[in-house]
């Protein structure tokens, strides 16, 4: 294909209808129907990026390899297409007026007034335009709702780009809700009325509306959505809730969206081949097996601030024909007897200091028990931290980030370490917030016959994604290492891996393995971790 084909998607109504997922499907299928696919978010919010935002506020914070913290739906992005984006693939609003004033005040727009257009707006464009460059088709997603002020110079961006690039090349698609009324019986097409009339009056004419609901829409309800919306009725898609989002492609298919996407962009047939994806789906729905994880965590009720962890929890339980059921532990209220039913505890990463000690007597109840424990990031921190206070008994054991004077800081900031060890390898970045993250893609060198050798098939050296301050204290290794707690795996004399010796699976990482994880790839790690859990009587 010579020119790259642009797929918008807008939301309506009210958000969380999952926008992130419909274009995640899309993209799968037309990536499996053979195009090359790309994927951009876009995030309306002043935020430079959501790195400082709070997991309640926002979820989950995606690491992309190339070091960006963006938002969670890039990580159902890479999910879903099985690839590696960047942090060209999702923007916010901060980012763009950062740029524009930046040019501003290097005098770059030769003294012009600047505008939201076209010098806003110039520069949404160039920025959508730039990661088009690369693929057949990029799918835009726009965060928010149509009608909101932080999103108007967007749409008109998107209105300019189906002017400049020819209707041919533009497609527009809104996801909108449908709402059930119970006393009436009935689907609601109203607000799916004003929504697309909101678009139509900035100058944007959807082709495809995707409709969230709870029930499948009737034909009268797509037929009356269409006629009142201006859009063939077979380009009205009916999505209702589903019970995997994995599910999604497929219900995509049955619906019929390919059709209209490929004639709305002048596209050959689709036909896309989702024999090993419907395979994995049936996995999820109607798995064989099933084990009980225990997840310790501090934002119970927030699965978005976990979302990549317990996507992977899926992958693994998929490939391994496995219902993993997860039993939330809250890290501030630990008994024992919350963890006699377990098979497994996974102990994931996190900021701050409430509910440390909650976490650190799991990790002693796993080693103890030998219950398979994995450790990630801040889980693997406190994991040194628990065998350092009770097995190598030294008194006052803490990471800095939670003690600053302790005696032995046993996980301690990469500051010191760049300072005393004039490692300049790391990538970091200041955070406003003080200090500095080591983010993204890192190599990790693994030991010949450790476990870890083992579950990544005995590559040498493998590349996972980090997003931490602290680092293990180099300092202990030696006294770890003569109990038992060895180093699996380092880089450039970090420590970014442990295991016990002695347990069946006791695995701590300063990774995140979850930001790898696909459904059609799963982490070895985490798969191994599960089937260990498995095994567990
Ligand atoms: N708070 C720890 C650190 O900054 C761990 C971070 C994490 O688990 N992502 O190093």
């Amino acid at each position: 294909m010579d020119t790259t084909k642009y797929i918008f998607v807008t939301g309506g109504v009210l958000s969380s209808l999952g926008k992130g997922i419909s274009c995640s499907s899309i993209g799968t299928l037309l990536q499996h129907a053979g195009l090359n696919v790309s994927l951009l978010k876009i995030d309306p919010y002043i935020n430079v990026d959501p790195g400082t935002m709070s997991p309640l506020e926002h979820g989950e914070v995606f690491v992309t390899a190339d070091g960006a913290e963006t938002d969670l739906d890039i990580g159902h992005y890479e999910r879903f297409l099985n690839v590696n984006l960047s942090r060209n693939n999702n923007f916010t609003t901060g980012q763009i007026y950062l740029s524009v004033i930046d040019k501003e005040r290097k005098g770059e727009y030769l003294g012009k007034t600047i505008q939201i257009i076209p010098h806003i707006t110039d520069e949404i464009k160039r920025r959508i335009k730039n990661v088009g460059r690369d693929c057949e088709v990029l799918i835009v997603e726009l965060g928010g709702t149509v009608g909101d002020i932080e999103g108007m110079p967007y749409l008109e961006a998107m209105r300019q780009l189906k002017h400049e690039l020819g209707a041919n090349n533009v497609l527009s698609i809104h996801v909108t809700l449908v709402p059930y009324i119970r006393v009436a019986d009935e689907l609601k097409t109203k607000p799916t009325q004003h929504s697309v009339q909101e678009l139509r009056r900035i100058g944007i004419s959807p082709q495809i509306i995707i409709a969230r609901s709870e029930f499948p829409l009737s034909k009268d309800t797509k037929e009356k959505i269409a006629l009142a919306c201006d859009v063939d009725s077979h380009s009205v898609i009916s999505a209702e809730d589903a019970s995997t989002i994995y599910k999604c492609p497929i219900n995509f298919i049955s619906e019929g969206i390919l059709d209209p996407i490929a004639k709305s962009l002048y596209l050959q047939e689709l036909y896309p081949d989702m024999q090993e994806w419907d395979l994995l789906v049936k996995k999820i729905l109607s798995p064989t097996k099933s084990v009980q994880i225990g997840f310790v965590g501090k934002y119970l009720t927030l699965k978005e601030s976990y979302k990549s962890l317990l996507e992977a929890l899926v992958h693994a339980g998929a490939n391994l024909d496995t219902k993993v059921e997860i039993i939330f532990i809250n890290s501030e209220h630990i008994e024992s007897a919350k963890l006699t039913n377990l098979q497994g505890i996974l102990v994931p990463g996190g900021f701050g200091e409430r509910g440390i000690e909650g976490k650190i007597a799991a990790i002693q109840y796993a080693r103890e028990h030998s219950l398979p424990f994995l450790g990630i990031c801040l889980g693997m921190q406190l994991a040194l931290v628990e065998f350092a206070r009770n097995v190598l008994n030294l008194p006052d054991c803490n990471s800095t980030e939670f003690s600053k004077r302790c005696q032995n800081p046993i996980v301690y900031m990469i500051e010191d370490f760049i300072d005393t060890e004039g490692n300049k390898q790391i990538r970091t970045h200041t955070s406003p917030l003080g200090g500095t993250m080591r983010l993204g893609e890192y190599e990790c060198y693994i030991k010949a016959d450790s476990k870890l050798a083992k579950i990544y098939n005995h590559q040498k050296v493998i590349k996972e994604r980090h997003r931490h301050r602290y680092e293990a204290n180099p300092k202990y290794r030696g006294s770890f290492e003569e109990k038992g707690l060895l180093v699996s795996g380092e880089c450039n004399g970090l420590i970014e891996a442990i295991e016990l010796d002695s347990h069946p699976f006791f695995i701590g990482v300063q990774f995140h393995p979850e930001f790898t994880s696909r459904l059609q790839n799963p982490n070895p790690v985490i798969v191994e971790f599960v089937k260990q859990a498995q095994r567990y009587k």
